[in-house]
């Protein structure tokens, strides 16, 4: 671990301290290279660790990554924006802990061909403009047809950003599952879904299905793509992790409780 590369959210306090760790590293011998790091350092929020991850999506399996958060405690950083030179010694001395988050495969299959994209905390198939319907089946077994705004796929990690705006469940860390969250459903007489989130085994792919998907977006983290009419859409885990590094042992429930 020798080479890194500092990504930083624009605040004063976050380019501050990412040039004070860029010096501090460089003292160290620990040499800057953005093209082929061996870690990266996030220092953010949440949201700036997700644009990391996805700046280096195609070397993920080369590169660790720290998050150092500058706002409220983060659920990917273990270190606050007063602790960079604790995780200098953490890192000099080899303490640092290690954890991994694996990372939705979305295959978005149309008339094209495949496309792959990778999220770490959920995908969204959301249509702002019309009601959207939706066909659901989870290991190819049709399950229902889903008609409102969109449907939301959560990872374990994702389980505390959007799914738990929709009122989705929180996965406590280890629990390796997936969810499937409703966004603003139709339930009346005529039309019927099953209007709560359904969490499903870490092996489960679940198939989304439309007529017309025009005007529908399949948004991955902060990214989003326009779907296509016949697109058909499997999500499930892929052997893509995301590796960490961190404070070891750092609580689960002390994170849990900064959301509130
Ligand atoms: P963003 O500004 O990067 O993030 C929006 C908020 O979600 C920020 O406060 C961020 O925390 C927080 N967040 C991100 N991942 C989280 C996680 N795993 N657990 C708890 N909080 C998390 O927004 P964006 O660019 O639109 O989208 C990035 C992510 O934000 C999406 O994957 C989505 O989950 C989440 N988001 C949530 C809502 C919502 O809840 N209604 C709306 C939009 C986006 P930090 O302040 O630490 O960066």
């Amino acid at each position: 671990m020798k080479r890194f590369v500092i990504l930083s959210k624009e605040d004063d306090l976050s380019k501050e301290l990412s040039q004070k760790l860029t010096i501090r590293l460089n003292e160290l011998n620990y040499q800057l290279d953005e093209e082929t790091p061996d870690f990266v350092v996030s220092i953010g929020g949440d949201g700036t660790f997700l644009r990391a991850i996805h700046q280096y999506i195609h070397q993920l399996e080369l590169i660790k990554f720290v998050g150092i958060h500058t706002g409220t405690l983060g659920f990917f950083s273990s270190y606050d924006g007063h602790e960079c030179e604790a995780f200098v010694q953490d890192l000099i001395n080899d303490r640092l802990g290690y954890k991994e988050f694996p990372l939705l495969d979305i295959c978005v299959n149309s008339k094209n061909g495949n496309e792959h994209y990778y999220a770490l905390n959920e995908m969204r198939v959301e249509n702002v403009i019309r009601t959207q319907l939706i066909r659901v089946s989870i290991n190819s077994e049709y399950m229902e047809t889903f008609r409102g705004t969109g449907l939301c796929i959560s990872t374990q990690a994702g389980s505390t950003a959007y799914n738990r705006s929709l009122g989705g469940a929180i996965l406590h860390e280890g629990l390796n599952l997936l969810q499937l969250t409703e966004i603003t459903g139709i339930h009346h007489h005529a039309y019927r879904s099953l209007g709560s989130s359904l969490i499903v085994q870490e092996d489960a792919q679940i198939t989304l299905e439309s007529d017309d998907f025009c005007e529908a977006i399949l948004c991955y983290d902060h990214l989003s793509v326009k779907l296509k009419k016949d697109s058909k859409i499997k999500c499930q885990y892929s052997e893509k992790t995301v590796h960490c590094v961190g404070r070891p042992n750092t609580s689960y429930i002390k994170r849990l409780k900064s959301l509130f």
